[in-house]
């Protein structure tokens, strides 16, 4: 069964974006998963299929509706399998990280919740218990990208997606480091050679240089990383 993205939007001509080219796209093409969007506006109110309403209390800006809401997730879930979690991309939401986007490959599936304006009901978060996920700390315009940003990191972990010639075991988080420099040729470019040891055929001394360099980079730049790093390892 092959993983199963629903995208909850007001703009479904935002799909697949960039998810349909490179190894995403083929394997969409594939069917090695699925993308399906579920037009919010369908579900709208009257005759201009309304979605949206002032905030309660006052303010800037408009508020996605709970009712229109519930009626497209109603009919994003029937159609989903069992076990797919329900996300709302959301500033205000749990930071997405590496970890999270392994978990989210092991599922069946994923229902997404696009906010636009400013964003949703609260009450239709707390009556279907939805989990709120950020992709960082700064606010988008819609949450298309977000889910796009999402979808971009699980779907290249689904199985049969990159290519062994594409391991993810070495990439950057993968081993709570950040990834070492790469090089490719030319081997002297603008005076700048590459580090001799990566053209040395020793793989010992490859991988140790690699070691090294990961650990300067994360300490240097992510002590947040770098302390939970040596926390695992002590
Ligand atoms: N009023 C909201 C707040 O201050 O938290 C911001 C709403 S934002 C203008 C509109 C929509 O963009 C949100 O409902 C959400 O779906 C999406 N969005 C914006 N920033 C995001 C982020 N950092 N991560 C995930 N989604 C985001």
């Amino acid at each position: 069964r092959a993983f199963r993205a629903q995208i909850i939007t007001l703009f479904p001509e935002a799909f697949p974006g960039t998810l349909g080219l490179s190894l995403t796209g083929k394997a969409l093409k594939e069917g090695k998963w699925q993308l399906n969007t579920v037009p919010l506006r369908t579900f709208g109110e009257g005759k201009h299929r309304n979605v949206d309403d002032t905030p309660a209390g006052g303010g800037a800006g408009m508020v996605l509706r709970p009712d229109v809401m519930a009626a497209a997730i109603a009919t994003a879930r029937a159609s989903q399998h069992a076990g797919a979690p329900l996300i709302y991309l959301s500033p205000r939401g749990r930071p997405f990280t590496q970890r999270m986007a392994r978990d989210l490959a092991t599922r069946p599936g994923v229902t997404m919740i696009c906010g636009r304006f400013e964003g949703l009901d609260q009450r239709v978060i707390d009556q279907f218990d939805i989990a709120e996920v950020s992709i960082g700390d700064y606010v988008l315009t819609g949450g298309e990208l977000a889910a796009q940003v999402m979808l971009d990191a699980v779907v290249r972990l689904l199985p049969g997606v990159l290519g062994n010639a594409d391991s993810t075991e070495e990439e950057s988080f993968s081993d709570g480091l950040l990834e070492h420099p790469q090089y490719t040729r030319p081997a002297e470019w603008q005076g700048r050679p590459i580090p001799p040891v990566l053209l040395s055929g020793n793989h010992g001394a490859v991988a140790d240089w690699r070691r090294a360099q990961s650990e300067a980079l994360t300490k240097a730049r992510r002590p947040d990383l770098w302390q939970a790093y040596k926390d695992r390892k002590d």
